[in-house]
């Protein structure tokens, strides 16, 4: 069992190096991959950092150097590199430029493949499926290039893109991972909770952006984190954001717009409401909801009193509504 994984860790490592390698070297890689890359403005030392690749657009061009090489076509199989059809053989991210997902310590688990054309029909991006060495829910993209910043900043940003992460990185921004577009798990939280207890989630600005930041909320306070909002303008996301604004802009957006959770949802959802009483209380109530998530009871207190200032109204009532969620999720 353990020679599997290992033989599926070796195999993706080729991949990882052989995608790279094409792309920098090769007529084809150069001038489709490379200059996919360049065009969105990524810097050959950034495309290394990340060891970004592109996978040659014919039927099995990757299978058939790996197999030259001696790996295994069980392995290509297992990975998911390799689709095995009827005794056909071809490559799954044909066609596409390749996000090498490494773990926290640097192996490759999977990829994922982004297609080139405005082609409606396929999918954007292509994931490795789930295997013995790669489970989505439990990965962070960019996990490896950023730990060590992390740990310095003590904070940790959560953007939904890998060319958000990338961009980012390029603009000086390196304590930055994605959720990969995957709703946020316990599992990808409990990762960063290694490195520290703050994040500031940065999703896309747009409503499914603003609902994933909302259902992160509750699982970052769950496991007793901090955590801050950054909201990016409709359309916009970090790598688009990040373009077109300086370096110093950037970084002076993220300081200055981060909100943390309380006034993020009073922000949202007391947009429209027109001071509207049944709407207010509806608002509370959703901010108590979050409250009763986090594990610590002076932590709790806390923000029961800043909810109670930002919506003035008075803390006894609060409390009395938080315990009796609290009673209810015992
Ligand atoms: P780009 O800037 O290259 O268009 P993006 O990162 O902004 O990409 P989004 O549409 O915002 O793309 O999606 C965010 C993330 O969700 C992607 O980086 C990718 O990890 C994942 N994703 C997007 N579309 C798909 C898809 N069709 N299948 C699987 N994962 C996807
Ligand atoms: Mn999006
Ligand atoms: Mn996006
Ligand atoms: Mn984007």
């Amino acid at each position: 069992q353990m020679n599997e994984r290992e033989s599926m860790f070796l195999v993706s490592s080729f991949a990882k190096d052989y995608f790279h390698d094409v792309m920098l070297n090769s007529n084809k890689g150069k001038a489709i991959g490379l200059s996919y890359f360049k065009e969105r403005g990524f810097r050959e030392e950034t495309i290394k950092k990340f060891d970004l690749g592109y996978c040659i657009d014919e039927w099995d061009n990757f299978t058939k150097a790996a197999l030259a090489k001696g790996y295994d076509l069980k392995y290509l199989a297992a990975t998911g590199l390799t689709i095995v059809k009827e005794n056909k053989q071809f490559d799954r991210f044909k066609g596409r430029v390749m996000f090498p997902i490494h773990s926290m310590s640097g192996r490759i688990l999977g990829f994922g493949g982004r297609i080139l054309t405005a082609d409606k029909k396929a999918a954007k991006y292509l994931n490795s499926p789930e295997s013995d060495i790669y489970h989505k829910s439990k990965i962070l993209y960019g996990i490896y290039q950023a730990k060590k910043e992390i740990a310095k900043q003590d904070n940790c940003f959560l953007v939904e893109g890998y060319t958000d992460v990338i961009s980012f990185h390029q603009s000086g921004v390196e304590n930055v991972v994605a959720s990969s577009g995957t709703a946020l798990t316990s599992d990808q939280i409990r990762l960063v909770n290694r490195l520290t207890k703050n994040i500031t989630v940065l999703f896309d600005g747009d409503a499914a952006g603003i609902r994933a930041s909302i259902r992160g909320i509750d699982l970052i306070l769950e496991q007793g984190m901090n955590v801050k909002v950054v909201q990016f303008p409709d359309g916009e996301d970090p790598d688009s954001f990040a373009k077109a604004h300086s370096d110093a802009e950037l970084k002076e957006y993220l300081e200055n717009s981060a909100q943390d959770f309380i006034n993020f949802k009073v922000s949202l959802l007391l947009k429209d409401s027109n001071n509207d009483p049944i709407k207010k209380a509806g608002v509370i109530r959703d901010i108590v909801t979050s409250i009763s998530k986090i594990p610590d009871g002076i932590q709790r207190e806390v923000y029961v009193q800043e909810c109670a200032r930002i919506m003035d109204i008075s803390e006894r009532v609060l409390f009395s509504e938080l315990a009796q969620l609290l009673k209810k999720g015992l």
